[in-house]
Formats: C-alpha cells, sequence, structure tokens
C-alpha cells in the first residue's frame, strides 16, 4: 500500500477536505481563504495539505513538492505567524508581499499560509488587506484563525470561510490511541479535558502534567491547609516549564555553534547569528507559553467538573472521571465555581499580555484559595 497522501492524513472534518479537494480538481482555486474554528482542531494541517495539494495534485507528501512545503522550504510557500507570544506585524507583511509579487514559477500557485491570523495587528492587516483586494494572479492566501471574532472584518470578506468544528471527544481519543500509541485510558482522559482539541489532547497525554492534577485541584480549593502552597505550585511548574524546554534549548544551542562556524568570515555572518537566535528565543518563548496554557486547560476543566458536581450530575460526565471520590469531597458553590472559571481566563490573558508566569500563577492560585 502507498503512503497516505496529506489529506488522508486529515482526521474528522471529511466534509471540509472534501470541499477542498473538489477546489483542486477543478483547479479553480479561490484568492484568499479563511480558515476557523477551535484551537488544535486540524486547520493549519489541512491548510498545509491544500498547499501542498494546489502544487501536486494529490498531495501525495512524498514528492520533493511536497515534502518542500511541510518543511516551508519550497520557493513558491510562505508561512507566517506571531512572533513569540505576540502578533503578526507589518514588517512580516511587508517582507512576505516583496516576494509574493515576484515571478512565480510555470505551472504552480504561489501558496501563502497566515497562522493565527487573528493575531494580525492592525498596520499588517492593512497592508495585506490591499493585496486582498487587488490579488496577484497565481497567489493563493489561507487565512488561519482560531477566533474570527478578531479578524478584521474587511479581511475577512475578502476570504472565502471555511469553517472547521472541533472532533467528537471519542474520535480525539481514537485518534490519540491509533496514531500516537497513547495507551488507551490517558488517550480518553486527555480527549475529554481537552474537548475534541488534538493538538492539546497529545501534548497534554505526553507530558506529566495530568498527574500533576490532584496538587491543583487542593491548591486551588484551598484544601492543601499550607499558606505557602499556591507559591510551591507556582515555583513548581515553572521549573517543570524550564526542564521540558531545556532540551530544546540545548538542540539550539548546537545548531547556533554550528551555523556561526559555517558562516564564519562572511560579511553576513552577524546578521545571520542575530536573526537565528533571536528565532530560537521566540520558538522558547512559544513552547513555555503552550506549557502554561496547558496548565490553564487542566485548571478549567477541573473547574468545570466541580460545577456539574454542584448541579448533581452523573459522575460518568466529569471530564476528570478518573478523579471524580477526590473532587466531590471538595465543596463548591457554583457562584464560587464561577468566579474561579473567570480567574482562570483573566490569568490566561495575563500570560498573553506577557506578565511573568510565577507572578501570574501565584495570584491565580492566592486568587482560587480566596475564592474557595
Ligand atoms: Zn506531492
Amino acid at each position: 500500500m502507498s503512503d497516505p497522501s496529506l489529506w488522508e492524513q486529515i482526521r474528522g472534518h471529511d466534509q471540509t477536505v472534501g470541499l477542498l479537494r473538489g477546489v483542486i480538481d477543478k483547479d479553480r482555486p479561490a484568492h484568499a481563504y479563511l480558515f476557523y474554528g477551535p484551537r488544535g482542531i486540524g486547520k493549519t494541517k489541512t491548510a498545509m495539505a491544500f498547499a501542498a495539494a494546489l502544487n501536486c495534485v494529490s498531495a501525495c507528501g512524498v514528492c520533493p513538492s511536497c515534502r518542500s512545503i511541510q518543511a516551508h522550504t519550497h520557493p513558491d510557500f510562505h508561512f507566517v505567524e506571531p512572533e513569540g507570544q505576540q502578533t503578526i506585524m507589518r514588517r512580516q507583511i511587508v517582507d512576505l508581499l516583496k516576494v509574493v509579487h515576484l515571478k512565480r514559477r510555470p505551472g504552480g500557485y504561489k501558496v501563502v499560509v497566515v497562522d493565527e491570523a487573528q493575531e494580525l495587528g492592525p498596520e499588517a492587516a492593512n497592508t495585506l488587506l490591499k493585496t486582498l483586494e487587488e490579488p496577484p494572479e497565481g497567489v493563493v492566501f489561507i487565512l488561519v484563525a482560531s477566533n474570527i471574532d478578531r479578524v478584521l472584518a474587511t479581511i475577512a470578506s475578502r476570504c472565502q470561510r471555511v469553517a472547521f468544528s472541533a472532533l467528537d471527544s471519542a474520535v480525539v481519543g481514537d485518534i490519540l490511541i491509533a496514531d500516537y500509541k497513547i495507551d488507551a485510558d490517558k488517550a480518553k482522559l486527555a480527549a475529554a479535558l481537552t474537548r475534541g482539541m488534538v493538538g492539546e489532547a497529545i501534548e497534554l497525554a505526553a507530558g506529566g502534567l495530568l498527574d500533576m492534577r490532584p496538587e491543583l485541584l487542593k491548591v486551588m480549593t484551598a484544601t492543601a491547609g499550607d499558606a505557602s502552597a499556591p507559591t510551591l505550585l507556582a515555583e513548581n511548574l515553572i521549573a517543570i516549564a524550564k526542564k521540558r524546554t531545556s532540551k530544546v534549548k540545548k538542540a539550539q544551542e548546537t545548531e547556533l555553534a554550528e551555523l556561526i562556524a559555517f558562516v564564519e568570515g562572511s560579511t553576513h555572518a552577524a546578521g545571520i547569528k542575530k536573526r537565528v537566535s533571536a528565532n530560537q528565543k521566540r520558538e522558547l518563548a512559544r513552547l513555555e507559553h503552550r506549557f502554561y496554557r496547558q496548565v490553564l486547560l487542566l485548571a478549567a476543566a477541573l473547574y468545570r467538573d466541580l460545577l456539574l458536581i454542584s448541579e448533581n450530575v452523573d459522575k460518568r460526565f466529569l471530564a476528570n472521571s478518573d478523579m471524580a471520590p477526590l473532587m466531590e469531597s471538595v465543596s463548591a458553590t457554583p457562584r464560587q465555581v464561577r468566579a474561579g472559571l473567570a480567574h482562570i481566563e483573566e490569568t490566561g490573558r495575563r500570560l498573553a499580555r506577557n506578565v511573568g508566569p510565577l507572578l501570574a500563577f501565584e495570584n491565580l492560585f492566592f486568587a482560587l484559595g480566596d475564592v474557595a
């Protein structure tokens, strides 16, 4: 059997994939698409398959064109994403448009994927808008957004919209078991906790965070019996985040050292070094940020379960079904739980605004202890 194409590797979006494959068969793509729907359900993966298919009809995944698109090294493929946890800057769009307007190779399409398009800053969005209004021939823009309400309406209106819905958590569980060889109990748990977000579920099941839930619950509901518990837990989380990124950091150092040896003596050496090390720093910040987002996701799942318990819902419906006895020992009123969920959401916003993670989590755990 031949390797599955990039289309066949996408799970749970049959209708959308069918629609996009139809576009490829007719060879009549729109100038711009907006893929939108919850985070971590396969939108970017689908955008990458579509990009490959625009240059290799079957999106085979193994030819030089498909492989170089997946590796972001294809000369007619451009991938833009926010720098660090920040926004997509005007400079990034200006650089992009310079190459987009260059002549393309005959036959194929130039494809631009703008990931996290809701993070386009106002100046970047307006610059991009001008191009979307007068699209160059043979260029296809694919904007990917996890929050369509934050995409500038004038931009959205220039794009053909393609909606993605969250997957059923049973489907996510199956994907984790079949494709990622994750143990069945853990897979089901991670799928339930992340509510249909495959990307998040994979990371959650792979990391050690699931085991930290009892401690998280105790501290959040002030049943840890120790006033220093919130600080200790926050410090512990930061230490885990650093430990997780330290491997990547080591690999980056080696990569940078090799690069420096390679470009030594070149007139561009200093510039290249600076650019690469800035990219590496952003990559690390992104990894850490993803870890913190997972902590908040777990905290929110625990609180949603507390809400269900306060409403006497059958414990089979709890996302943390394995922790039912411990959850039931916590008494929280619906009002307290809602206040807790609001604190958790606010912490997500604070982290996105670059508040230090130690401070943000310490504040969160103290605040939660107070409402409990
Ligand atoms: Zn191919």
